[in-house]
């Protein structure tokens, strides 16, 4: 029998409510050995989530101010569900001892990690299961990457003889002894790690909604389901801001060839989604529509370069990538004309060397004029089946045009699994909303 390794999110166990509903889900299927929690999130919509309660401590013991109301809120957090499932536990001494490390050596990453890994004692209690530190298995190197072979060797030692484990999700620790954690929501990336490494028969990732969507569900209003999506489009989506799924949860289930299988705890009868390998046979049934998802991304600047015929200055290219290269900026996408070249870039990176780079390209490449446009959003429509379909950028273009929304770029990548198109960051929700009614509404 093989077995399945589950993660419950933030939301799912933000209160004893959800607790009690993981629980059954955990109880429901004996193949539901391995569990990776999150920190309690939000219970309603303005919420604070725990994750974001133990920053704030961490800032104020690294400022020397008294955090002790913020942490109470904290301990009121767990103490109420800890209670209110009656849970025969204490927490009083983790507690102590965090608040200790806070003021003696105030780490972030030891800080936000707390948060998973006091929901995973009490998770492991309640589910009568065997408590293990993910810092004693999760490894990272001393600049912060995660180490997979080390890791994976690590969980299969230390999983090896247990029925059943809590592993908390979003830290390990450096071979240095420092916790680090992934960057946030990472505790998707724990899980599909734990998948990995017990080579489970499929990695379910419960959350509150029925599945990845077909659009953000806070622009879209009720979007689609997608009922199965391959890895690269999931990775496409997730990187352009679907955050359903941390992007570097793709890695460690795909190279082992496990499914992914996103759910919602709080309708566990829903199917969700299934993300599987590229090469999957879809069954014609579940082919509905021309694209998978739609996804978006705010906060991009585009540097535009005009010269006259730099098309046919050799090493134009290369010169203006050197400026990029010598700031420590990667680019997102640089499509260009004869006299033209614009460069996407994130504009908290360009930030803080801004004139810098624009007066290293004016020395580099004596350009005819250089601007900086900022408050640009990145908007990707993904979907395998585009390529052998004519008239799908048309389309796009075509519900930009009745939006009136400007699109400023446009590349498609070689893989021809995705279309970017670059607009307005006001214009964003408008365009996502008219590719959904161009492209799902109107092939229904
Ligand atoms: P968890 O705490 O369970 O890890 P997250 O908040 O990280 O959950 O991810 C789930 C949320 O992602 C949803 O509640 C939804 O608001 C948001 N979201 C954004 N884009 C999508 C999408 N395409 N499909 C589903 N959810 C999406
Ligand atoms: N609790 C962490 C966060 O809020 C990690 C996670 O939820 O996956 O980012
Ligand atoms: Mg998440």
């Amino acid at each position: 029998m093989s077995d399945k390794v589950v993660k419950f999110g933030g939301s799912s166990l933000a209160s004893a409510e959800q607790f009690r509903k993981v629980a059954a889900i955990i109880n429901g299927d004996p193949k539901r050995k391995y569990v990776v929690p999150s920190a309690p999130g939000k219970r309603f919509s303005d919420d604070i989530k725990v994750t974001d309660m133990l920053y704030k401590c961490c800032e104020l013991a690294g400022s020397g101010v008294d955090f002790t109301d913020d942490f109470q809120l904290i301990k009121d957090r767990y103490n109420g569900i800890i209670s209110e499932l009656g849970i025969d536990m204490s927490l009083d001494e983790e507690f102590d001892s965090i608040t200790k490390e806070l003021k003696a050596r105030p780490s972030k990453d030891f800080a936000a990690s707390r948060g998973e890994y006091l929901n995973g004692k009490v998770l492991a209690k309640y589910l009568g299961f065997n408590f293990v530190d993910a810092a004693d298995v999760i490894v990272f190197d001393t600049k912060g990457s995660l180490l997979l072979d080390e890791t994976v060797k690590a969980v299969r030692e230390r999983l090896s003889s247990l029925d059943n484990a809590v592993i908390p999700g979003f830290y390990g620790k450096t071979t240095e002894g420092y916790i680090k954690t992934f960057s946030r929501g990472g505790s998707d990336v724990t899980g599909s790690i734990i998948a990995n490494a017990v080579r489970a028969e499929i990695y379910e990732n419960w959350t509150d909604v029925s599945g990845f969507l077909v659009a953000d569900p806070r622009i879209v209003e009720n979007p689609d389901v997608i009922e199965v999506i391959t890895y690269r489009e999931l990775r496409e989506l997730a990187y352009m801001g679907a955050s359903v799924l941390h992007e570097d949860a793709i890695f460690p289930v795909r190279s082992a060839g496990i499914p992914i299988n996103i759910r919602n705890t709080n309708r566990p009868e829903d199917a969700g989604t299934m993300i599987v390998s590229d090469d999957y046979n879809f069954s014609r049934e579940s082919i509905k529509h021309t694209i998978t998802g739609i996804a978006g991304k705010k906060g991009f600047s585009t540097i535009n370069i005009e010269k006259a015929m730099m098309n046919n200055e050799t090493g134009f290219g290369m010169k203006v990538l050197q400026v990029l290269f010598n700031n420590g900026l990667s680019f997102e996408h640089m499509p260009s004309g004869i006299d033209t070249m614009s460069i996407t870039v994130s504009s908290d990176k360009l930030d803080p060397v801004r004139d810098k780079v624009i007066a290293e390209l004016r020395k580099a490449v004596a350009p005819d004029h250089i601007e900086i446009e900022d408050g640009i959003a990145l908007l990707a429509v993904v979907g395998r089946r585009m390529k052998n379909t004519r008239g799908t950028v048309a389309r796009i273009f075509a519900s930009m045009a009745h939006a009136r929304v400007n699109v400023k770029m446009i590349d498609q990548g070689s893989s021809e699994l995705n279309v970017i198109i670059g607009v307005s960051e006001n214009d964003l929700p408008e365009a996502i909303r008219r590719i959904y009614d161009m492209f799902i509404n109107s092939e229904k």
